[in-house]
């Protein structure tokens, strides 16, 4: 599923959070990866500095990936980071990019400042038609060894019943085959928008989405996984997720970038940006179809 991966690093400062999420890849059907590090342009004599600064963390990365039999190589651009590493995802063909966020705090400074989409990361999510795991920087680093984290140790996964969390879905059939990783399988009944109309309908709504989520729960058992729970509940999508990945110990979100709103030409809906600046977790994203 996720054969080719592509690793957006910034070697400074040097983490090997990414490079030990691609090798916990491997049990999805992981074999290359690519670590790709963009440089600002600059005059050759400025460039060839910059590339053999960032060299020895890259190789030692290399190394490590190749040492648990993934087979690695580095790539070294220069451009507008987002720009160059979406080129090259598509010129590899990857099936998965890999980032880090930047901390929350220059973020949320960017943020309140105007420019929400001031980072690599967020720029890429809106530029990417490829599955993305955005990894928060936050996320400890492991000093010792490079043992993979436990991305699949518990994962949750929030849904609209759109076609884009269908598509997610099957994703998650595929990690939950090949993992057999706990699963909350999670909806939020949107009460941010009033709908006078739905009033008299609540609860049939409630009932509703309580069946749905049940169906993808006993398809979810079917596959053998032993802990799949389901939780429904109302609130603000996006702040729930969040709370919820917290609340419930997950290790990785899995989600669609779009929903049921209907505004296609924007890449990433409200809910999946929200989740994507705010959740301290791991998330996957899965793009909808073009
Ligand atoms: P917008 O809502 O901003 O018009 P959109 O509907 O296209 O945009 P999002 O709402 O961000 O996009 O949906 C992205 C993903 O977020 C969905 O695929 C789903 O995984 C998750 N999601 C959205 N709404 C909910 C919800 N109410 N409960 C659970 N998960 C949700
Ligand atoms: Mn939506």
């Amino acid at each position: 599923m996720f054969r080719k991966l592509l690793l957006c690093v910034d070697p400074y400062p040097p983490s090997n959070t990414l490079v030990s999420h691609a090798i916990a890849l491997k049990q999805v059907g992981a074999e290359e990866t690519i670590l790709a590090h963009i440089l600002a342009d600059a005059p050759l004599e400025l460039d060839t500095m910059l590339r053999e600064q960032a060299r020895p963390e890259m190789e030692q990365q290399k190394q490590i990936l190749e040492e648990a039999k993934l087979k690695a190589s580095i790539a070294m651009e220069a451009g507008i980071p987002a720009h160059a590493l979406n080129a090259l995802a598509e010129k590899e063909d990857a099936s998965l990019l890999i980032i880090g966020t930047h901390g929350r705090g220059l973020l949320e400074s960017m943020v309140l400042a105007g420019s929400p989409l001031g980072n690599v990361s967020s720029k890429l999510l809106h530029l990417s038609h490829r599955p993305m795991l955005l990894v928060p920087n936050a996320l400890p680093t492991k000093e010792t060894g490079n043992a993979p984290p436990e991305l699949f140790s518990h994962l949750l996964f929030p849904t609209d019943f759109s076609d884009t969390a269908e598509i997610a879905f099957a994703y998650l059939e595929t990690i939950v085959r090949a993992t057999q990783c706990p699963v909350t399988l999670l909806h939020v009944q949107d009460r941010s928008r009033p709908a006078p109309h739905l009033g008299h309908r609540l609860k049939e709504l409630q009932e509703l989405d309580g069946l749905r989520l049940q169906r993808l729960q006993g398809w979810i058992k079917g596959l053998g996984a032993p802990d799949v729970r389901i939780d429904l509940i109302q609130g603000n999508p996006g702040d729930e997720i969040v709370k919820r990945a917290k609340s419930c110990g997950c290790s990785l979100i899995l989600m669609g970038t779009q929903g049921k709103g209907i505004t296609r030409e924007i890449l990433l809906g409200s809910v999946a940006h929200h989740v994507a600046r705010h959740a301290a977790q791991p998330v996957l994203f899965i793009p909808a179809l073009l």
